[in-house]
């Protein structure tokens, strides 16, 4: 896996070049956005039976993933990403490999039921006093 142009890559967190290890659980999926500078979002869909019925759902699963430097990934590609330490608040995951460079256009089946998540009565706390202002970094 090792490219010649190795001095190219100066991420830390490339597994190939860097430093990071991988470990844990392995995925295939599709790349669903590469706008960010470093990091991807990855979908990959998944079953679920439900005994009641005994049919399977189409579940999908959605995880944000870093982009090594080295890496050239575009939307609707298909990589290989693998668990890693946690390199951010929502990114555990790095992309290892490229599997498939797709130039089709994503087919706009955007039936993503979404769940109704039932809403818990908020209690009644005192938090006029301690307001945190969002700091955006
Ligand atoms: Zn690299």
């Amino acid at each position: 896996m090792k490219s010649t142009k190795e001095n190219q890559c100066k991420d830390k967190n490339c597994p190939i070049h860097g430093e990071l290890k991988t470990r844990g659980r392995t995925f295939t999926g599709t790349v669903v956005s590469a706008k960010a500078h470093k990091t991807i979002v990855v979908e990959w869909g998944r079953t679920r039976l439900i005994p009641k019925y005994e049919r399977y759902e189409k579940r999908k699963t959605k995880v944000m993933a870093h982009k090594p430097e080295c890496m050239n990934i575009k939307e609707t590609d298909i990589v290989k990403i693998q668990e890693c330490r946690p390199l951010s608040k929502a990114k555990k995951f790095v992309v290892i490999e490229k599997i498939i460079e797709k130039t089709k256009e994503i087919t706009k089946e955007k039936e993503s039921k979404k769940e109704i998540k039932v809403t818990k009565n908020k209690k009644n706390e005192k938090t006029s006093s301690t307001k945190k202002k969002s700091t955006k970094k």
